[in-house]
């Protein structure tokens, strides 16, 4: 089963926007999904206000009913680091706003 879902994505520059993002897919139901994969166009976002590009997907189940396979797909190494990087930075964005309101 293909799934997708909303999620709020928080792009570096500190836009906020609504996304959907695959969590799973299943390429024998869409093999189309499988071409977008290889092509690195899977949970790739563009944010609205700096058209930054970049990978919002954390895991993703891949699904092949006809090979029999099916595969959880995890971020690279050195993507989780950056992320964990972002994260932090996106916290730091979060508390001078949180600041600036109060
Ligand atoms: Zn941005």
């Amino acid at each position: 089963m293909t799934l997708t879902t909303s999620e709020v994505i928080i792009c570096p520059c500190g836009e906020q926007f609504i996304a959907p993002l695959y969590s799973s897919i299943n390429v024998s139901e869409e093999p189309e999904l499988q071409e977008k994969l290889l092509k690195g166009e899977i949970n790739k976002v563009i944010c609205p206000r700096c058209r930054e590009t970049f990978f919002a997907g954390r895991f993703l189940l891949y699904h092949d009913m006809e090979k029999n396979l099916m595969i959880w797909m995890a971020p690279k190494v050195e993507g989780v680091s950056q992320d964990d990087n972002r994260n932090v930075e996106i916290e730091r964005r979060i508390q001078a706003l949180q600041k600036r309101y109060v």
